[in-house]
């Protein structure tokens, strides 16, 4: 008997890199062991040259697959060069250092994921030629006047939890055809190949539906909300105390850190974080209580408990997890280890 491993990595395509999978028939023996790396044409993912196009998948994670079912897998894996070094689209090899070496603070994060549904060249509920509604009563939505692609969105929640994904919620959002889901909290690593996977699954559910979804960060020009990726955020001192939660606040707003966090943030932030629709703009920093204009925002519970976590509101749709997270990691933990607030 043999079982499926659909491997899972991340391409080189720029500005903003995509998933690509392929399918490996395993021999029954393989189970529960670790599983082998493989290889790929580099040439076609913009990862190599043609003249030396062989790259290296390595499995990093592996789910069981919700799709398939059974025994069958999904790998998720980096990419390296044939000597085994990262590859320099790899941006978990940069990550694993970082947790390595802030991990004894304990960061751990909450991403959500915004998207939206395209049906053909229009975001789903959108009628031909036209416009629906204004924006007011989409989000968080019930009825057929305001909900579009709930049925992608449960199958698409189904298998996260089958494969074992640690989801923590879903909503409908602002603009029709406009969703979210939530992974986390978990570490660094954890919470950045677990999105992935998500991600992976959600255009793969939706392919059975024949619509797509898309992470562009602002799918429709004009007066409608664009997609984000919430980045919630604690370490162990953060979880104990408020100054730790103002320390963090702090250091994002510290010399090029504005700058250097959101020119990371996913391509074409500058388009999302306008001012509007529940942004603060691109180049001030700022964070507040509550404060959902804000960069940073500390929700009102932490304020009230006096500790808990911070929400960075800048990163887009279509970021990296395995950046945004060595980012906040790297500039928080610094600080806090700095102030003495381990
Ligand atoms: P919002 O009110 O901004 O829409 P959500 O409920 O969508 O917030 O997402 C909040 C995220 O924060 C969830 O993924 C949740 O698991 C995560 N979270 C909760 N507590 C913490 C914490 N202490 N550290 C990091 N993330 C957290
Ligand atoms: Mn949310
Ligand atoms: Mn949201
Ligand atoms: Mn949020």
């Amino acid at each position: 008997m043999t079982f499926k491993a659909e491997y899972i990595w991340i391409d080189g395509t720029e500005p903003t890199a995509k998933l690509r999978s392929k399918t490996k028939i395993l021999a029954d023996d393989a189970k529960g062991a670790e599983l082998p790396i493989w290889g790929f044409d580099g040439s076609s993912t913009n990862q190599a040259e043609g003249h030396a196009s062989d790259r290296v998948l390595k499995p990093v994670a592996t789910y069981p697959d919700p799709i398939r079912g059974g025994d069958d897998v999904l790998v998720m894996c980096e990419v390296l060069n044939i000597d085994m070094t990262p590859h320099e689209s790899n941006t978990r090899a940069t990550l694993a250092e970082v947790e390595e070496k802030f991990g004894a603070q304990e960061p751990i994060f909450g991403i959500e994921q915004e998207y939206t549904f395209f049906k053909g060249s229009r975001p789903l509920g959108f009628p031909e030629g036209g416009f629906p509604a204004a924006q007011g009563g989409y989000y968080c939505g019930v009825g057929s006047d305001e909900i579009f692609g709930r049925d992608v969105v449960e199958a698409h929640l189904e298998n996260c939890l089958k494969a074992g994904l640690g989801i923590s919620g879903i909503n409908a959002e602002v603009m029709p055809g406009q969703w979210e889901f939530q992974v986390g909290p978990l570490a660094p690593l954890e919470v950045s190949d677990q999105l992935w996977v998500a991600r992976w699954l959600l255009y793969r559910t939706a392919e059975d539906f024949g619509v797509s979804a898309t992470l562009d960060p602002k799918p429709v020009k004009g007066d409608w909300n664009g997609a984000g990726a919430h980045t919630n955020f604690s370490t162990k001192a953060m979880r104990e105390g408020y100054d730790a939660i103002i320390t963090a606040c702090e250091s994002l707003g510290e010399g090029s850190k504005p700058l250097d966090h959101v020119k990371n943030y996913g391509a074409g932030i500058d388009d999302r974080l306008t001012g509007l629709h529940e942004t603060a703009p691109w180049n001030e920093y700022s964070y507040g209580v509550s404060n959902r204009g804000a960069s940073v925002r500390i929700p009102w519970q932490v304020e009230k408990d006096g500790k808990g976590y911070i929400e960075d509101r800048r990163p887009n749709a279509n970021v990296d997890p395995y950046v945004v997270t060595r980012l906040l990691v790297d500039t928080c933990c610094s600080a806090l280890e700095k102030a003495g607030q381990v």
